[in-house]
């Protein structure tokens, strides 16, 4: 039995879920990883590496921020762990960051990522260029017409953006066709995940790249206040961000919350099953073929979760609930009224849960991971508040 958010065995499981369901031909790739991992992260080489390239390059560490007016409204107190304020605007230069390097180590000269909205995609390119690799993105067609700002910055940075056209030519089949290249080119290539999903050891990996997010806020919540906080809270999509968060506080009696958006609630809705290498919960139809998710949030578009999720759930150690598109933006307008960040519509999912829930959380003190900023979300924003209109919206 490994211990609560610990090092999973080799089997890669988190209790039921989890595990390494992927063609023989990808095989020895996951071992090679598996070993490199295990290996680079017991060094401290390595992890001096990793912590200095995130604070000399991506910013860290990031504010834990008391948002004042915001808990006044609320009622509760309220610490903002501003990922917003991270090189590319959100948590997923952490995980990239780890992984470029990881590559690197493994004499790797050349990296392929999925992306849906595209921010991932972003990351990836941008960790390539800070390390001198080769990129080339995996993204369906139809992600490609939504997020066109997005893949011209993945030119910009110097990455190829493959066009996927099979499936529903959306981020489930750019997940499947990044798998398929790489079985093609193990070599000299190292694919990288974007969240707490696929096959072991990405999920454990990947959270262990991102717990930076969890154990500086601990560390400033402590320092600030002596103490823990009683909820912490976050928006869950693959659950990178939420993972990582928790990894901080899991062993604290905080309550632990990951919100996810009613139209992508994999564990709200989902079924139990085996997709891109993992068992977990998935938006399913009744032949179990997988339905896209759709909210506002593009980022928060993944139909399944990532498996420690389903298991924290299944434990009770967290706890799982939704919002909809319509508390998402209100709860950007509140945060940019009461605390002038306009934050991104995943990390307003997070916020909208303590709107939603303010009775149960009158008097307390809260850590919110909010993940990104607005800025990429403007648009959407304005289109759903009539702005666009002549502007005689809201
Ligand atoms: C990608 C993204 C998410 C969702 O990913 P997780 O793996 O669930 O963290 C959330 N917020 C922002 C800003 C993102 O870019």
């Amino acid at each position: 039995m490994t211990s609560m958010m610990g090092t999973p065995d080799a089997t890669g499981r988190f209790g039921e879920f989890g595990g390494r369901f992927v063609p023989e031909s990808l095989m020895p790739a996951v071992l090679e990883l598996e070993s490199a991992f295990r290996e680079a992260w017991s060094d401290p080489g390595f992890r001096e590496e990793y912590a200095s390239t995130l604070a000399n390059y991506a910013g860290r560490p990031t504010l834990l921020y008391l948002a004042e007016r915001l808990s006044e409204h609320l009622g509760a107190e309220v610490w903002l762990k501003r990922e917003d304020l991270a090189h590319t605007g959100s948590h997923k230069i952490n995980n990239v960051i780890g992984q470029a390097l990881l590559a690197r180590r493994m004499g790797k000269t050349r990296l392929i990522a999925e992306t849906g909205a595209g921010q991932h995609g972003v990351a990836t390119a941008t960790a390539a260029a800070l390390l001198g690799l080769d990129a080339k993105v995996y993204m369906g067609e139809v992600d490609i017409a939504r997020q066109s700002l997005n893949v011209f910055r993945m030119r910009l940075l110097g990455a190829e953006v493959e066009t996927v056209t099979s499936g529903s030519r959306t981020l489930k089949d750019a997940v499947n066709e990044a798998m398929r290249s790489w079985v093609a080119a193990l070599d000299d290539t190292h694919y990288c995940i974007g969240s707490v999903m696929g096959p072991h050891p990405y999920p454990w990996m990947v959270r262990e790249f991102q717990r930076v997010i969890g154990d500086e806020a601990r560390e400033q919540y402590l320092a600030a206040t002596g103490t823990t906080p009683d909820w912490v809270v976050a928006c869950v999509g693959g659950g990178s961000n939420a993972a990582g968060t928790f990894a901080g506080f899991v062993d604290t009696p905080a309550r632990l919350v990951g919100v996810e958006p009613e139209g992508g609630a994999a564990i709200g809705r989902g079924i139990g099953g085996i997709v891109h290498g993992m068992q977990s919960f998935f938006l399913q139809d009744e032949f179990g073929q997988v339905n896209e998710a759709s909210s506002i949030s593009a980022g928060l578009d993944y139909p399944g979760v990532g498996p420690e999720h389903a298991h924290l759930s299944a434990i009770g150690r967290a706890r799982y609930d939704q919002v909809g598109d319509d508390q998402v933006v209100e709860a950007v307008q509140l945060l940019a009224r009461t605390e002038g960040i306009i934050c991104a519509l995943e990390s307003a999912h997070a916020i909208a849960w303590l709107l939603a829930h303010k009775p149960e959380l009158e008097g307390t003190s809260i850590v919110l991971t909010l993940s990104g900023r607005g800025d990429k979300d403007a648009e959407t924003i304005a289109e759903r508040l009539g702005f666009l209109d002549g502007g005689r919206g809201a």
